[in-house]
C-alpha cells in the first residue's frame, strides 16, 4: 500500500522517512534514477519482511536549492523550503557580494529570505558594528529583507531568530565560519557538536555518511543541515535572470524605456535613475553588474 512520506535525512543510498502518521522509517530508493533529498515529499511502500521502506516516486517540488557540483551540474540539495536564512558575521570579513547572491538565488527560486548577522558580542565598544555593517543592514532593510542580529555565543537574539523560523523549514547559508552550526545548537538547545549526531548514526552501524538531516525546531519548524548546503556557492547558469534576483531592481524594470535594457549602459534607464537619486544602494547595484559579468562569461563559456 503506497503512503506519503517526507525525506528527514539522506545517507548515501538510504534515507529516513517520516510517514504521514507521524512514524519515522528506513527506506531506500527504487531505481537508480530518482534522487531524493531532504524536504522532499514521496510515496513509499513497506517491503514484506523488512523493516525498510521502498520509495516509488517523488511528488512534484515546490522549489528546490541546487549548487553547481565538479563537473559543472547542478545538483539538488534539498526541496520545498520556507525560508533561506543567509548567515553573515563581523568575522570572517563580511562579502556582501556572496550574501547578495544567496539573496538572489532564494528570489530566483520564490523563497523568502532573512539576513542574520552573528557575533553580536563582537560588537565594537560603541554598540555598534561600523559604517561598513551599518550601510549593509540599512541597505538589506530598505529592500524589504529582515537583517537580524544575534549571537550564538551568548544566546542574544536567539529568540527573534527562532520566531522567524518558526513552523517553516529553513536552510542557514553563509561564508563558512559564520557559525551557522552554533546557530543551529543554539536554536536546538543542545550544546553538543554537530559531529556528536554523526556519531551517533556510525554506532547504528549501518548508515556511514550522513549527507543531509532535517532537525526539529522546539518550537515547530524544521531547519536542514547539510554540508553540501554549508559549503553552499549559490548556482548561477547561464540563462539565469539577474534583475529577477534583485527586488528594487525588478520593481523598477518596466520603467525603462527600453522592454530589454540590461540597466548598465542604456539610456532612460530607471534603474540607473534610481542609483543616482540614491533610492537603490550603488552597493547592490554593483552586485548587480558583478552577477551580470559572472553570468554572462558562463554563458560564453557554454557556447564558445
Ligand atoms: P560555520 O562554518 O558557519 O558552521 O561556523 P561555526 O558554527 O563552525 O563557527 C565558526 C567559529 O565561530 C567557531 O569557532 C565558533 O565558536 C565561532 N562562533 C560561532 N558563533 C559565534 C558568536 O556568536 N560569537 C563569537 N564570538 N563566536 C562565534
Ligand atoms: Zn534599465
Amino acid at each position: 500500500m503506497q503512503e506519503q512520506a517526507l525525506v528527514t535525512a539522506t545517507y548515501s543510498r538510504r534515507m529516513r522517512l517520516r510517514l504521514d502518521d507521524g512514524r519515522d522509517t528506513d527506506a531506500r530508493i527504487k531505481g537508480k534514477r530518482q534522487k531524493p533529498v531532504c524536504g522532499d515529499r514521496v510515496t513509499a511502500e513497506p517491503i514484506s519482511g523488512e523493516s525498510d521502506w521502498l520509495i516509488t516516486g517523488i511528488l512534484e517540488r515546490r522549489n528546490a536549492l541546487t549548487r553547481p557540483n565538479r563537473r559543472g551540474e547542478a545538483e539538488t540539495l534539498a526541496a520545498n523550503i520556507d525560508l533561506l536564512c543567509v548567515v553573515a558575521a563581523p568575522r570572517p570579513r563580511p562579502d556582501w557580494f556572496i550574501v547578495d547572491r544567496y539573496l538572489s538565488a532564494a528570489e530566483l527560486m520564490g523563497v523568502e529570505a532573512l539576513v542574520l548577522l552573528n557575533k553580536e558580542d563582537l560588537l565594537a565598544e560603541n554598540g555598534k558594528f561600523g559604517p561598513e555593517i551599518e550601510q549593509a543592514a540599512d541597505d538589506y532593510r530598505r529592500v524589504g529583507y529582515d537583517f537580524l542580529v544575534a549571537s550564538a555565543e551568548t544566546g542574544a537574539g536567539i529568540e527573534a531568530l527562532a520566531a522567524a523560523l518558526v513552523d517553516k523549514t529553513s536552510i542557514l547559508v553563509g561564508q563558512s565560519g559564520v557559525g551557522k552550526s552554533s546557530l543551529i545548537n543554539r536554536l536546538l538547545e543542545r550544546d553538543e557538536q554537530r559531529t556528536a549526531t554523526l556519531s551517533d548514526k556510525h554506532r547504528e552501524g549501518r548508515h556511514t555518511t550522513v549527507n543531509s538531516v532535517m532537525l526539529d525546531l522546539p518550537g515547530g519548524g524544521a531547519v536542514i543541515d547539510s554540508p553540501g548546503v554549508r559549503d553552499y556557492a549559490p548556482s548561477i547558469t547561464a540563462d539565469t535572470r539577474v534583475a529577477d534576483g534583485f527586488p528594487e531592481i525588478r520593481e523598477r524594470a518596466p520603467g525603462c524605456r527600453f522592454a530589454d535594457c540590461r540597466h548598465l549602459q542604456e539610456p532612460g534607464c530607471a534603474v540607473k535613475a534610481a542609483v543616482e537619486d540614491g533610492s537603490i544602494s550603488e552597493r547592490r547595484y554593483e552586485s548587480y553588474r558583478r552577477l551580470v559579468r559572472l553570468t554572462a562569461d558562463l554563458a560564453a563559456r557554454r557556447s564558445p
